[in-house]
């Protein structure tokens, strides 16, 4: 080809390859920004968001977690870095083959670089090259095994990267052997030549061949090593692949918050409650989307998935982004400017134009057609939207959260707006949850249980309320307030938790004090199961009575309760130090302050299941273990435990609902406890109580497996004279 052509060719395939890439992203980048604001602080301590993009990102901590895995995307990471140098190389070749036209040769680093560097730069290409090549054969066979359940199904998307891959490198071999033996032959460059090893070695398998063959290789080898390399460019925002430009922003920008909260909604000022289209979602949350890897390291961890539900984390972030870029992306563009942003005045209009794609769908699911109902649970003939049994189906466990490679944390925050909309705006929800809504509006008890039960559990135990207190000596403060929670109150097997509780801490003289029949539910199971109208509403009320007594901190017994007092009553004015009573505990037997009969249960081997709401969202993995050790029982855990323990099966309101679809969540946990032949598992939350005796009851294992609450098994141990 003449070099002019050439040069003009590349120029033309270049721009209009990075042109394609560059225009695709910024119109995701402006889809992103059509996202809700939010309050939430997303920019603050630059320094540790750039670390975690250097652990994350350059370090691949979590990717690593899965080593063959890590050590797979380290070669790609690393070789395309490096690599990358090369490829801009190859292209400045052809646009400065013009300069043949001239006598002069094009562009090349060895042109301008000292031999010793352009021998490294020599070596480093040669080695990557053949490092990328080899992981990704790997990871090709890996995938076509079936081995890795988090990689099935096929995915076609990440298989054809992998043989973009491929062809990149096979090419450039062609080309730098050719390159290598049209040298030798030409002007008798020596071969092999040490600082290409692998180019040596195709350099040698093609000798024999005259020159002007060499050179027509060599051509052909270039071409197709720049037409693979600007295709891979122009091809990675049109796929999961766009995650190597958003994921590092998406990591900088991560929440510090861990909890699956819904977004914040202002009752005064709005009068639309909820979510039920995409853009109504906070950016980050969008953003999220096309960062995700689709890994499917959050699938393996969900437990409504792994019991057969349709719910897939990764697939709900890949419906968002379909819903946004291709359902909806013209019409919401049309209301907004050319970054994203609203139009003045054009708001309402938005609001009120019906989304081209509904972001719920409650379609009904024909299991029974071919294709509709994957073998996993997942529905098929949903592409784009979310339907109402993936988004009732998550328990909030946070499981997802704390997997993901690159911190995208949205997922059940997504799900309860959407159970928002669905709830306040539509009253569409599950009917077994009007008893609990009804139970917390008029009892302030999800069971229904009104105030004047709230005070039987603790009959003839001598506790006092906060309100006699206040009778007795004008309110001296107490140093805890004991939170009863409303399954303490009225779950007959909470309240044997809460019992042996309060013996312990008489027996270790804790000051302590309930609100009697002043305390209310916390509104978690409202809130969680999206009627956030009622949870304010609760927080409000118990903000107001809290306010009215003199204690240093909360105890609970219940996770949930932990996190709504201890993290999300702050929105409403609430600012308390509230302890789980696994800390407390630890926290006695460390000081020596429970009177201890160890002979009691010697040598029970005890397991110990983690809340998610006290694992995952509060970190309290250790002192629920170091209890265990202070009873001297035999501690054994679970294959699945600490930070990816195996929810319940009853966050999220999920307690308060039918479990319809699937296998029972509690019954596969209850199965992983018997798997490690302990005699109890401890429990440390009411809800984790109940399911986990449903399950030895669903397994009629209630002989081989008790399960005990942490204070339970403390209390049983208590010495005599106590
Ligand atoms: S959300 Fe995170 S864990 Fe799940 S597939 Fe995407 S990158 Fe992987
Ligand atoms: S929070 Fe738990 S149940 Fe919900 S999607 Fe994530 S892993 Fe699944």
């Amino acid at each position: 080809m003449p070099p002019v052509l050439h040069s003009l060719l590349t120029l033309l395939l270049t721009a209009s390859a990075f042109g394609f890439m560059l225009t695709r992203l910024f119109r995701i980048a402006v889809l992103v920004n059509t996202g809700t604001r939010g309050d939430e602080r997303l920019t603050d301590r630059p320094g540790e968001r750039a670390g975690k993009i250097l652990t994350l990102v350059f370090g691949h901590q979590k990717v690593l977690e899965d080593r063959l895995s890590g050590l797979l995307h380290i070669a790609f990471l690393y070789g395309f870095l490096v690599l990358g140098i090369g490829h801009v190389e190859v292209v400045l070749e052809g646009l400065t083959a013009f300069r043949r036209a001239f006598g002069a040769e094009p562009f090349s680093y060895a042109s301008v670089l000292p031999a010793r560097l352009t021998a490294v730069y020599h070596l480093s290409q040669d080695l990557l090259a053949a490092a990328v090549l080899t992981a990704a054969s790997i990871a090709l066979l890996r995938r076509w095994s079936g081995r890795v359940k988090r990689l099935e199904p096929r995915s076609r998307d990440a298989e054809t990267i992998l043989w973009f891959i491929l062809a990149l490198y096979v090419s450039f071999f062609l080309l730098t052997g050719s390159t290598l033996l049209v040298r030798h032959l030409g002007d008798d460059a020596a071969l092999p030549a040490p600082a290409q090893p692998v180019t040596s070695a195709i350099a040698a398998s093609l000798q024999g061949l005259s020159l002007p063959v060499a050179r027509v290789i060599r051509g052909a080898g270039w071409w197709a090593h720049v037409l693979v390399f600007l295709g891979f460019a122009a091809y990675i925002p049109l796929t999961k692949h766009m995650h190597l430009v958003f994921a590092a922003p998406n990591i900088y920008f991560f929440r510090r918050r861990r909890f699956a909260l819904p977004p914040r909604i202002d009752f005064e000022k709005t009068e639309k409650f909820g979510v039920d289209r995409v853009q109504e979602l906070p950016w980050k949350s969008l953003l999220d989307t096309f960062a995700c890897t689709e890994c499917g390291r959050c699938n393996t961890a969900c437990p409504a998935h792994m019991t057969g539900k349709p719910l897939q984390p990764m697939k709900v972030l890949h419906d968002l982004k379909l819903n946004l870029r291709h359902g909806n992306a013209e019409q919401i563009l049309a209301h907004r400017d050319p970054v994203g942003r609203p139009l003045p005045g054009r708001a309402e209009e938005e609001a009120a134009t019906e989304p081209t794609l509904p972001l719920v769908t409650k379609a009904a699911i024909e299991r029974e057609r071919p294709g509709a109902v994957r073998e996993d649970g997942t529905y098929l003939q949903v592409n784009g939207q979310i339907h109402g049994d993936e988004l009732w189906a998550c328990t909030t466990c946070a499981a997802c959260v704390e997997v993901c490679p690159v911190l995208i944390d949205s997922v059940p925050g997504t799900l309860l707006a959407l159970r928002q909309g669905l709830v306040m705006m539509e009253s569409a929800f599950p009917s077994e949850a009007t008893n609990a809504f009804r139970g917390m509006e008029v009892q302030g008890n999800p069971w229904g249980a009104g105030p004047d039960r709230r005070t039987e559990w603790a009959e003839g135990l001598g506790v006092a309320t906060m309100a006699e207190l206040a009778g007795k000596d004008g309110g001296r403060e107490v140093e805890y307030l004991l939170w009863v929670g409303c399954a303490g109150a009225t779950d007959p097997r909470a309240r044997k938790t809460l019992q042996a509780l309060v013996k312990v801490l008489q027996a270790a003289k804790v000051d302590f004090a309930t609100l009697g029949r002043e305390e209310k539910c916390t509104g978690d199971p409202a809130r969680r199961m999206g009627n956030e109208y009622l949870f304010a509403q609760l927080a409000r009320e118990n903000v107001g009575t809290l306010g009215k007594h003199r204690f240093r901190k909360i105890l609970v017994t219940c996770p949930h309760c932990l996190n709504s007092l201890g993290n999300e009553y702050r929105e409403h004015g609430g600012q308390y130090e509230v302890v789980h009573h696994s800390r407390l505990l630890a926290e006695l037997l460390a000081a020596g302050r429970v009177p201890l009969d160890l002979a009691r249960g010697l040598g029970e081997q005890v397991t110990f299941h983690d809340p998610c709401y006290l694992g995952r969202y509060a970190r309290g993995f250790e002192p629920p273990r170091e209890v265990l050790v202070r009873l001297g029982v035999k501690k054994t855990e679970m294959a699945q435990s600490r930070e990816n323990g195996f929810c319940c099966g009853a966050g999220g309101g999920r307690i308060f609902l039918e479990e319809k679809i699937g296998r029972r969540v509690n019954v596969e946990r209850t199965e992983q406890a018997l798997a490690t032949g302990a005699q109890t598992v401890a429990v440390g939350c009411p809800f984790c109580m109940t399911m986990m005796t449903d399950g030895t009851k669903a397994k009629d294992a209630e002989e081989r497996l008790r399960v005990k609450d942490l204070a339970e098994l403390v209390a049983e141990r208590l010495a005599p004279e106590a």
